[in-house]
Order: C-alpha cells, then structure tokens, then sequence
C-alpha cells in the first residue's frame, strides 16, 4: 500500500477484472489457432474502435510510439525533412522524426493550454517542412482548428498526437480524426491503458492505414509471410490483450464519463485560483478529455509539500521543456528559447485523477489546494531551480 490518503494511481487498477483477464488469458492460450499476434481479437478490436469513430480506420500496432513513428513514416516523412512538434511533452514527439532521419523543429506552447502554439508554429515552418505534429496534452486538446488551417495554408501533413485523448471531442470531430492521422496509446497510465504495451493508428485515408497495416509486420500483407513489400518494423498487437481490450470496451465510456465529472469538480473548483499563483487549465468539456489534470503553481514546490503533508500525492510530468534533454540539444539551434514552455515546465503540478478517485478525495485535494492558495501573504520562494539545468 502506498501510505498516501490520495495516492497519484488508482491502487486497485485491474483488481476487479483481474479473474476475467486470467480467464482470457487461458482462452487465447489454449485455443487451438495458437495465434498470439495480430489474429481475430486484433482484427475485432480494430473494427469495434472503428465503429467508435463513425467508419475510421484503426490499425493496431505494438505501441503508441510505433503507431506514431509509422504513420509519421507514412506521412513521406524522410532523412532530412523538417517536422514542427511541441516544445513541451512526451519524449517520443521529439524522437519519433529523430528515427526516421527527420529534423525535429520545436514550437513554443500556449501559455494555457500547454499545447502547440499555431502561431509560434507557422513561424518555424521552412522550405523543408513536411509535417506538423501537435499534441494534446493533460486534459486539454491542441489548437486543431488553427492547426488544421496552417497546414491547409502551407501544404503540409498534420499528425495528431492524440494519444492521450481518447474520446475527446472538439468542436464535434473526435480527437485523432482532427489530422490526416492519429493515435491512441494503451500503455499503462493512459485512459484506456491496458496492462502491457500497445496503441492504434487512426485515419480516415484508406491509403495511409494500408502504408500503416504493411509497415507494422516487417513490410508483409496479411497473409503474406516472407514477402516483403516494404521495409517495414516489428510493431504488433498483441492477441491477449486485443481479447482484453474487447472485453472492457463496453466499460470504457462509463470510465471516461467518471474522469470527466472529476475534471469539470476540479475546474470549478480551481478556477477561482487564478490570481492567487495556481492556474487552473481552462474549463469546459469542448476539446477536454481526463487523462492528466495539471495547474501551475508560481510556487510549485510549496503546493507539492502542503498536498503531501495533507496525505495528497501529486506528480511533475516534464519538468523540463524537450529541447533542454541532453538527447534533444542537437536540434535546438544556439541561443534559441521557447520561453513559455521553459516557465511551463518549472510550475506544471499534477493532481490525482482516475476513475477510482472518490469525492471525499477529490475534495480533499481541492481543500488542500485552495488552502495553500488562500494562505495569508507570505515572502512568497521562487521557483525552485533543477540544479542539473543549463539553460539560465
Ligand atoms: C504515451 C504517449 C505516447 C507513446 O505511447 P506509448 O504507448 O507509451 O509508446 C506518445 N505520445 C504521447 C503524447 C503520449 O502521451
């Protein structure tokens, strides 16, 4: 047991599908097909999520970061082409170019939403532009209808990020269908996350999901063993957890709907925070989703200890922009900054969310927050500095 009244993840996660899992587990062992990747449970997870998204095509891969490399690949992205990704997130944005020998270009982030600034964006795209990748972040979707607008205006491809925000909707199109090509992530933590490795690609281009379907089992069609059509990768569903995966679908929208009514408790609570140091994201259920909920707090390390002296866990997700990691300097050019996402990075606070969170818990962690808010005017410490920076 973790010791904290409000610990960060859910700790009872698989507990009550735990006998089914064993169970499904035993059925695809034993039957007779003896076919543990990419077979039927694949094929019928991908139409049931197809179905989800009115006809879509989803093809099933060994990960969100293979999903995400290969339809970058299926973009054309190629050695020596720029793509434009945020300069705030997960690594694999930055990595995901890197593997095909394309350029990382990073854009600073909205100041609010963390995600990729349109603006900041457009001034990044050169000649040698081919894509851009925005990505939506903590419970907050990108920008898609400006982002859509700039690629349309420059000629570029949009590969959506999506992997955290499964069954968002903006403006009345699902998230991952924003782009010419989406995903969605399975790992763990993620809102659907299962227990092991895996993701999806999701496009409404019959051609792209094709290039995907060929590229994810080593360049082979269906069907077509030891013929290579093109050089492709190993990135494959695994067949336990399609067969998983079917069995809790029917439950996911209900887990959805929980995250998001915790969500909207959070924003009305925090919100009035404003100009007391903590920042709410912004409100509404337009282009949100529950994954991760995230404030910033001008004083980060004192709202971290008053929640942890209050039995409340919380996280700091990417406490540095991407462009600072060792494995990214290579592609920020000198002197360059995204000072948004850097100011981002040292006040970004993570605040428990998931479908097991209680109301007791939930209010709890409001009272510490707003407490710590509300606190009488003292010399207020700024913001602690990780020692191993470089870049001030
Ligand atoms: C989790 C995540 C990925 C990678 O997914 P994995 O399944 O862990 O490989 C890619 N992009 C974003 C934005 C993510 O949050």
């Amino acid at each position: 047991m973790s010791g904290w009244t409000v610990p960060f993840f859910s700790p009872r996660l698989f507990e009550e599908e735990r006998a089914r899992i064993l169970e499904l587990i035993h059925e695809v062992g034993t039957a007779p097909e003896q076919r543990f990747l990419l077979g039927a449970h694949t094929r019928a997870l991908e139409d049931a999520l197809s179905r989800e998204l009115s006809g879509a095509h989803v093809v099933a891969c060994g990960s969100g970061t293979g999903a995400l490399v290969m339809a970058l690949s299926a973009l054309g992205v190629g050695r020596g082409d720029e793509v434009v990704v945020p300069a705030l997130g997960c690594a694999p944005l930055a990595a995901a170019p890197v593997a095909l020998g394309a350029v990382p270009v990073f854009a600073d982030v909205d100041p609010v939403t963390l995600t990729m600034d349109p603006e900041d964006a457009e001034r990044r795209v050169t000649g040698r532009t081919r894509a851009v990748v925005p990505a939506h972040l903590f419970s907050t979707m990108a920008d898609m209808p400006r982002l859509r607008a700039l690629t349309d205006r420059h000629r570029l491809r949009l590969l959506e990020d999506s992997a955290v925000a499964q069954g968002a909707v903006l403006d009345g199109v699902p998230a991952g269908l924003w782009g010419d090509v989406g995903l969605y992530s399975f790992v763990q933590v993620k809102t659907f996350g299962m227990p092991g490795e895996g993701g999806v690609v999701v496009t409404r281009d019959p051609e792209l999901a094709a290039r995907v379907r060929l590229s994810r089992n080593h360049g082979q069609a269906e069907g077509e063993r030891f013929r290579h059509r093109a050089v492709g990768h190993n990135s494959r569903f695994d067949e336990v957890q399609a067969r998983v995966q079917l069995a809790r679908l029917p439950d996911l929208a209900a887990r959805l709907a929980r995250r998001a009514q915790l969500v909207d408790r959070y924003d009305a609570s925090l919100a009035p925070l404003a100009g007391r140091g903590v920042l709410a994201p912004p409100s509404g259920r337009d282009g949100r989703f529950g994954y991760v909920y995230t404030v910033l707090a001008d004083d980060r390390e004192g709202l971290a200890r008053a929640l942890r002296e209050d039995g409340v866990d919380s996280h700091v997700y990417y406490p540095r922009a991407l462009p600072r990691h060792a494995a990214f300097r290579p592609f920020a050019p000198e002197g360059a900054r995204w000072p948004r996402a850097e100011s981002a990075a040292d006040r970004m606070l993570s605040l428990p969310l998931h479908p097991d969170l209680t109301d007791a818990q939930l209010a709890r962690v409001v009272d510490a927050v707003r407490r710590f808010a509300e606190r009488p005017a003292t010399a207020v410490p700024a913001p602690s500095r990780d020692p191993e920076s470089t870049h001030r």
